[in-house]
C-alpha cells in the first residue's frame, strides 16, 4: 500500500467496497461485449470487420470489453470527469488478459485525442517496429473519422481496442 492509498483508500465505484477501483463482484455484473463488426454491429468472428462492410485490403478487428447500461455509464463518466483514470487501466488490463491475441506487440496510437485515450495509450508498450497498428481508447466516438485514419494508415493489420 502506498501513502496515497492510506489517505485516499480506493473504493469500488459501484458498491463502495474499500480496496478496489472496481471489485470483482461488480465487474461481473457489467455485461461483456460480444465480438461484433464495427460497421454493421452484427456478430463477427473475433470482431473482424466484414469485407462486405468495408471494402479495403486490410484486416481490421474491433476488440471491446463491456456494454454499459445508462446507470453504469454515468458512474464511469463521473470518474472520467474527475480524471480518475486508474479504473480504466484496470479494465484495459482485464481486457488484454481475456484476449490471447492481444498478447502481441503493436504500434500504439490513441483512438481519439481526448486525455483518457492518450493516457491509456501511453500506458501500453509501443513497438515502433511492429507491423500491426493498434488504436486504443475508452470507446469509439467518431466512426467516420476512424475509418479515414484506417484508410490512410499503411498497416495491413489493424486492431481497434476499446474498453466499451
Ligand atoms: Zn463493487
Ligand atoms: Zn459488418
Amino acid at each position: 500500500m502506498n501513502l496515497i492509498d492510506l489517505f485516499f483508500p480506493k473504493q469500488c465505484i459501484i458498491c463502495s467496497r474499500v480496496g478496489f477501483d472496481i471489485c470483482n463482484q461488480c465487474l461481473t455484473k457489467i455485461p461483456k461485449a460480444l465480438p461484433t463488426c464495427l460497421l454493421c454491429n452484427k456478430l463477427s468472428n473475433n470482431g473482424y470487420i466484414h469485407k462486405n462492410c468495408l471494402d479495403i485490403n486490410k484486416d481490421i478487428y474491433w476488440i471491446h470489453g463491456w456494454n454499459l447500461s445508462k446507470k453504469y455509464k454515468s458512474i464511469f463518466d463521473s470518474k472520467k470527469k474527475s480524471n480518475l483514470f486508474s479504473i480504466y487501466i484496470l479494465l484495459l488490463e482485464e481486457l488484454f488478459s481475456r484476449f490471447s491475441k492481444l498478447d502481441t506487440k503493436f504500434r500504439i496510437e490513441p483512438i481519439s485525442n481526448c486525455s483518457l485515450d492518450r493516457y491509456l495509450s501511453s500506458m501500453l508498450l509501443n513497438d515502433n517496429h511492429s507491423e500491426t497498428l493498434s488504436f486504443v481508447g475508452e470507446r469509439i466516438q467518431d466512426k467516420e473519422e476512424l475509418i479515414t485514419r484506417i484508410n490512410r494508415a499503411s498497416f495491413k493489420k489493424i486492431f481497434l481496442i476499446t474498453i466499451f
